[in-house]
């Protein structure tokens, strides 16, 4: 299959889907679960970068001890508390069992600031086996589980996007990182051939490797591997896709935004040391630039 590469023409091909008059609840609706007490900002992150791609509504499930202050950070989300395992991860059970709230969104990220001792599997699966047409994004501490749940992956009609970097595809595949950093491409084509996913292979370069093609995006830069980035990406992504774009246009735009914006700040404020909370305020107007 030949590879697109992803820039500001190819994207006039897949404009993002413009508001009608319609309200907020018109305009989607992102549910962002994930957060830990020691990773409680990766879930604000991907927050902003929800609402700044322009999702209407959003609702984040996030650990009791963390959620007050998240709820005050991120005035504009709905947040509801979980209790947590003694690691400061959130409690399954109680996430998987509230998974009737989840119908409305139009678009779930779950993974930010998620720590592995959670066991992300009951909560993965409750949302696989649970949304019906919903996107759903998988990053970080969700990720590990993903190839756990082929059934309820093959049974889905929803589209499932993942965001690795290599050394999350290396754990996910059982290789070493440097074999999917000598070809991403191929790691990111098992994942999409075995279970139908939307694969954003990240990186120096992204691939982006899904059942309708590959495509790469080579822009962004250095500065953008910084903490919290991803975060901001799979945000950006969740938010497009509550928007209405289709899940790969969603995916291919996310990355897209997420590099353009990485472009400009490392003009503005120089070509490391930005931070991944300034990623966010760019996109509006990055959008508003493109057809
Ligand atoms: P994460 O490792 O999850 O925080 O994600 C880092 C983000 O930064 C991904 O979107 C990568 O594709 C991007 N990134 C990392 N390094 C570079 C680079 N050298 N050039 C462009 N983008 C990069
Ligand atoms: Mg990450």
């Amino acid at each position: 299959m030949s590879m697109q590469i992803i820039d500001a023409q190819f994207l006039e091909s897949l404009p993002l889907p413009q508001p009608a008059e319609g309200s907020k609840e018109e305009r989607g609706r992102v549910c962002i679960i994930g957060g830990s007490r020691e990773v409680p900002g990766a879930v604000l992150l991907a927050a902003l970068g929800a609402m700044r791609a322009g999702a209407g509504k959003l609702q984040i499930v996030t650990v009791e001890s963390r959620a007050g202050a998240l709820a005050v950070a991120m005035p504009e989300a709905l947040v509801i508390d979980v209790p947590e395992t003694p690691a400061g991860g959130l409690l399954c059970s109680p996430v998987a069992s509230m998974a009737s709230r989840w119908d409305s969104a139009h678009a779930l990220l779950v993974g930010p600031g998620m720590v592995e001792e959670a066991d992300g599997h009951e909560i993965l699966k409750s949302l696989l086996d649970r949304t019906g047409e919903a996107v759903i994004v998988v990053d970080a501490g969700a990720l590990p589980r993903i190839t756990e749940l082929g059934e309820s992956l093959h049974r889905r009609t929803g589209r499932v996007i993942i965001t690795p970097h290599a050394g999350e595809m290396a754990n996910l595949l059982g290789v070493d990182k440097a074999a999917v950093e000598t070809d991403p491409t191929l790691a990111a084509s098992r994942l999409t051939e075995e279970f139908g996913l939307i694969v954003i292979m990240k990186g120096s370069q992204t691939i982006i490797t899904a059942p309708e093609g590959i495509w790469r995006y080579e822009g962004g830069g250095v500065g953008l591997a910084t903490s919290g980035s991803g975060d901001v990406l799979a945000g950006l992504v969740a938010g497009l896709a509550a928007r209405g774009a289709e899940p790969v246009a969603a995916a291919m735009w996310g990355v897209f935004l997420h590099g353009e914006a990485g472009s400009q700040l490392a003009m503005k404020v120089g070509p490391l040391g930005f931070l991944a909370r300034e990623i966010p305020d760019l996109i509006p107007n990055l959008m508003s630039e493109q057809p």
